[in-house]
C-alpha cells in the first residue's frame, strides 16, 4: 500500500523596513499609539492619491536578486478587492499579472532547492484589536510595504518549511531590508497544503492563513496533514478552503467571510503608472548585493578554519559575523575569537535583538588586542579569560583592564627572573629532577605560577625551566 505524502507551498509576507510607507510619507515603525501613523492615503480616504515609494521597489528588487529571480524592469500595481474592516478602502494595492520578480530559488542547508515562483510588492492592512468585547481598528500598519514571496509546491515536510523560513529570514536580514521579527508580525506565512498517495494524482489543497511563529506553522501543518489523511482514508473529499490555525486548540478551522480568488476582481491600479525600474538600476543593485549567508558560511569555514557548527552560529546575524571577522583577522588561531564570541560574549546578551545588534562592551578591536597578547604568550589563557570578563562588565580597554587589575603581562625578562628564583629556592626538587624524576618539575612550575599570580604562560615557563635545569646539570 502506498504511503500518503504531503505537498506544500508557501506564501511569505515580509514587511520592508523602509523609512516611510508604500504610498505616503507616514513613518514605518512597529507599535506606537494606535492611529497616529496614518493619513488620508493609507486610510483610503476618497480622493486621496498614492505615490509609489521607490525605496520599497529597490528593496523588493534586492530580495529578488538575492533569490536568483529575474527582476522585471516593468511591473504593475493592481487592485485586489475585498471587504474587511482592517482595509478601509476595500481594496489592497498589490501586484497581480505583472509582478516585479519571477523564477528564483533558495537552497536549503540539506542541499534541496526550493523554487521561487514570484515576488510581488503590496501594501499591508491595519490591525484589529479585540478589547473587552469590542473590536477596535489600528491603521498604523496600513500601507506598510510588504513583499510576498511565493514558492513552488516543493515542500514535503514541516521541517523543510522551517529550514526555508530560517534561511529566508537570514537572507532578508543580510540584505537589511527587513528585521523579519515573527513575533512582531514582520514575517507571516500562508501554507498551501495537499495530501496524496505517492504515485497518484495530486490532492485538493487547503490554505492555512497568516501564521507568525515557526512552532505554530509546524503544528498547523502536522494537524492539517493528519486531518486530510484521515478524510482520504475514509474516502471523503478534501474541500478546497481557507483555514485559520487556532493556537489554543492546535486545530485548523475554516475562515468565515472569505471570498474565492475569482472574486478579487483584480484590475490595474488606475492611480499609479506602471512600475519602471531601469536595467542599469537593476545592475547597480546587483553590484551592491552583500555577501549572502551561504557564501559567508563557506568562506568562514575555509578562511578561518572554523568547524561548520561554529560558523553557522556566527553567520546567523550579520553583525555577529562582522564582529568575529574584525576580532579574528590576522590571528594564528582565529578559533579563539569564535570561542570568545560564542561563549562569554554571547552570554552577556539578554535576548535575540541584543545578539543581532552585537554591541558588547568589549569592542572587536579590543578583543583582537587581547587575543594578540594571548598568542604572543604575554598572557596566560586563564588571565585572558578573566580580563575579557572584566572588559565585558566594565567596558574598559585591554590596557586599562590589565593595568587596573595589576594583571600586566609578564615580560620575558620577568618570567626568566621568576624561573631562576624558583630554581634557586627549590634545591630538593631540582635534585630530584636531575636524578631523572621528571615530575619534580611540576613543583617548581607551580611555584612560578603562584609567584606570578597566574600571569605566567605555563608552556613557556616549562620550556624556560627545562632549559635552566638541563644547563645547570652540565
Ligand atoms: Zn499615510
Ligand atoms: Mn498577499
Amino acid at each position: 500500500m502506498n504511503e500518503y505524502e504531503l505537498i506544500a507551498g508557501l506564501e511569505t509576507h515580509v514587511e520592508l523596513s523602509t523609512r516611510t510607507k508604500l504610498f505616503c510619507g507616514c513613518p514605518v515603525a512597529f507599535g506606537g499609539e494606535p492611529n497616529t501613523r496614518c493619513c488620508p492615503v493609507c486610510t483610503g480616504a476618497p480622493g486621496a492619491l498614492p505615490t509609489l515609494n521607490r525605496e520599497a521597489v529597490r528593496y523588493a528588487a534586492l530580495a529578488g536578486l538575492a533569490l536568483g529571480c529575474t527582476v522585471h524592469p516593468i511591473s504593475q500595481m493592481a487592485r485586489k478587492h475585498y471587504t474587511y474592516p482592517d482595509l478601509a478602502k476595500a481594496y489592497q494595492i498589490t501586484q497581480a499579472e505583472f509582478p516585479l520578480c519571477t523564477g528564483g530559488s533558495l537552497l536549503l542547508p540539506s542541499g534541496k532547492k526550493i523554487g521561487i515562483e514570484r515576488i510581488h510588492i503590496e501594501e499591508d492592512a491595519g490591525k484589529l484589536l479585540h478589547r473587552e468585547g469590542s473590536i477596535l481598528i489600528d491603521y498604523n500598519r496600513g500601507g506598510v510595504p510588504l513583499i510576498e514571496i511565493v514558492t513552488c509546491p516543493d515542500f514535503r515536510s514541516a521541517d523543510e518549511v522551517g529550514e526555508y523560513l530560517e534561511q529566508l529570514q537570514l537572507i532578508m536580514r543580510y540584505l537589511k531590508i527587513s528585521d523579519c521579527k515573527m513575533q512582531e508580525g514582520s514575517l507571516r506565512c500562508d501554507v498551501n497544503l495537499s495530501v496524496h498517495k505517492k504515485g497518484e494524482p495530486l490532492g485538493t489543497r487547503t490554505e492555512i492563513k497568516n501564521m507568525n511563529s515557526f512552532s505554530y506553522i509546524k503544528k498547523a501543518m502536522a494537524y492539517e496533514f493528519e486531518r486530510q489523511k484521515s478524510l482520504l482514508s475514509q474516502g471523503k473529499p478534501v474541500v478546497q478552503e481557507t483555514l485559520r490555525f487556532d493556537e489554543q486548540t492546535g486545530w485548523t478551522h475554516p475562515m468565515r467571510n472569505k471570498e474565492e480568488a475569482g472574486d478579487y476582481r483584480y484590475f490595474p491600479e488606475p492611480d499609479l503608472p506602471p512600475v519602471y525600474l531601469p536595467e542599469d538600476e537593476i545592475d547597480a543593485l546587483r553590484q551592491c548585493l552583500p555577501e549572502l549567508p551561504s557564501a559567508r558560511l563557506e568562506r568562514l569555514c575555509r578562511e578561518y578554519r572554523l568547524p561548520e557548527t561554529d560558523a553557522r552560529q556566527l553567520i546567523k546575524y550579520r553583525n555577529v559575523a562582522d564582529y568575529f571577522e574584525k576580532a579574528a583577522h590576522g590571528l594564528h588561531n582565529p578559533r579563539q575569537a569564535a570561542n570568545s564570541l560564542l561563549g562569554p560574549i554571547f552570554a552577556c546578551f539578554a535576548n535575540e535583538s541584543e545578539k543581532e545588534a552585537c554591541r558588547p562592551k568589549c569592542s572587536a578591536a579590543e578583543l583582537h588586542k587581547l587575543l594578540i597578547l594571548l598568542e604572543e604568550r604575554r598572557l596566560s589563557l586563564p588571565m585572558a579569560k578573566s580580563a575579557l570578563q572584566t572588559m565585558l562588565e566594565t567596558g574598559r580597554s585591554v590596557a586599562e583592564t590589565l593595568g587596573n587589575q595589576n594583571l600586566r603581562p609578564l615580560s620575558p625578562e620577568e618570567l626568566s627572573t621568576l624561573c631562576r628564583r624558583a630554581v634557586e629556592n627549590s634545591p630538593a626538587a631540582v635534585q630530584d629532577y636531575q636524578n631523572g624524576k621528571e615530575k619534580a618539575l611540576r613543583a617548581i612550575l607551580g611555584a612560578v605560577m603562584r609567584e606570578s599570580r597566574g600571569r605566567a604562560d605555563a608552556q613557556e615557563c616549562e620550556r624556560l625551566l627545562k632549559d635552566l635545569l638541563d644547563h645547570k646539570g652540565n
